[in-house]
């Protein structure tokens, strides 16, 4: 066993948003500075396959990590989860506002299947959307790594993967990774500086599974059309095909009833991500997975399926397949209970 420095990971933006990415390379630069922990830049957590060097990367980071990305905590999770890359949940204080749980609002009971095992470390989320403030980060870290002060892991039990040396070394030096960047945005990069810098990627959308929601109750395998859902040798669901999945359709997350399933680019919080969803004044929850002009979340979940069916040149099937009458359950008591506070 033995004490581990906190491992921070930056995530990049998509595009070239400039206040995005000095926000990341202030971020980057004061903590290249702070000897408690190591730091590496990653491309964007979402876009990266399953078997870029950055997911190996992380995959190999053998004790408590934090990940910052432009993405919901939620989302941030279960994209890794999905990658294998697991811990502890740590506790994160500084949130996006869209993202903030009303301590006192009852929430949904949660019944999910995630009984998968856990490493002994803890895994900390933050959406980079939190704040504009480079300092109001590193003050966050700094909180961690004083709660992780005296953690002690055994190093190598779950270290996964086998990247490369030469993978890894991308990830390990983030000042050059930095500086080949620039080179590269500059159109003055040369062939160190290509090798210095990680795979490109491109942008994906794919489904997130939430797996303490998820109850496996397969509605989500039934509805896809499009082949994007399978099952685990022990039949629990998963994501199989996920560039099956049509560019924009968010339709399966309207249709589980858990809400377990996440688009992390989707412009509706709840969609995306957000953990605020009960939280009263922002958001309404029966209307939460539903259309702008009053369509339910099952209108809408048809109308989007239909529209990439007909898109692939196939018929349309409309409410005819894979829609199960839900009972009526706690959730919609629960839903209704809002309503009549009216929100
Ligand atoms: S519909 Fe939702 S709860 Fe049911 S299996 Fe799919 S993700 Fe899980
Ligand atoms: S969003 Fe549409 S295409 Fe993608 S998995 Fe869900 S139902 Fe299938």
């Amino acid at each position: 066993m033995a004490d581990k420095k906190l491992t921070v990971v930056i995530c990049q933006a998509q595009g070239r948003n400039p206040v995005k990415r000095q926000l990341e390379e202030d971020i980057l630069a004061a903590l290249m500075a702070d000897s408690d922990v190591d730091v590496s830049l990653l491309p964007h957590l979402y876009d990266m396959p399953q078997n870029h060097s950055g997911m190996e990367f992380l995959r190999s980071v053998p004790g408590p990590l934090l990940v910052l990305g432009w993405l919901y905590e939620r989302a941030i999770r279960w994209t890794l989860d999905r990658a294998e890359i697991r811990g502890h949940e740590g506790e994160t204080l500084l949130k996006n506002e869209d993202d903030q749980v009303d301590e006192d609002a009852e929430m949904p009971e949660l019944h999910g299947i995630g009984a998968v095992e856990v490493p002994d470390r803890r895994i900390y989320c933050i959406d980079l959307r939190a704040s504009g403030d480079a300092e109001e980060f590193v003050e966050e870290v700094q909180r961690m790594v004083s709660a992780e002060h005296g953690s002690a892991f055994d190093l190598m039990s779950f270290i996964q993967g086998t990247p490369s040396e030469e993978q890894l070394s991308r990830y390990l030096n983030p000042e050059r990774q930095l500086e080949a960047r620039k080179a590269l945005d500059n159109g003055t990069a040369n062939s160190s500086d290509r090798e210095a810098l990680p795979e490109d990627t491109r942008r994906r959308w794919y489904p997130v599974i939430d797996y303490t929601r998820c109850t496996n109750c397969m509605e989500c395998i039934d509805f896809c059309l499009f082949g994007v859902y399978g099952v685990d040798a022990l039949d629990r669901i998963l994501v199989e095909e996920q560039d099956n999945c049509k560019k924009g359709c968010p339709a399966c997350s309207r249709v589980c009833p858990e809400n377990a399933i996440i688009f992390p680019q989707h412009k509706t919080p709840a969609i995306a991500g957000a953990d605020g969803e009960v939280s009263g004044v922002k958001i309404d929850l029966s209307k939460l997975f539903g259309g702008d002009d009053g369509e339910s979340a099952i209108e809408m979940a048809v109308l989007e399926r239909d529209r990439e069916l007909v898109l692939d040149g196939r018929d349309a099937v409309g409410t005819s397949v894979g829609l199960k009458q839900r009972d009526r359950d706690e959730f919609d008591d629960l839903m209704d209970d809002l309503d009549a506070l009216e929100f």
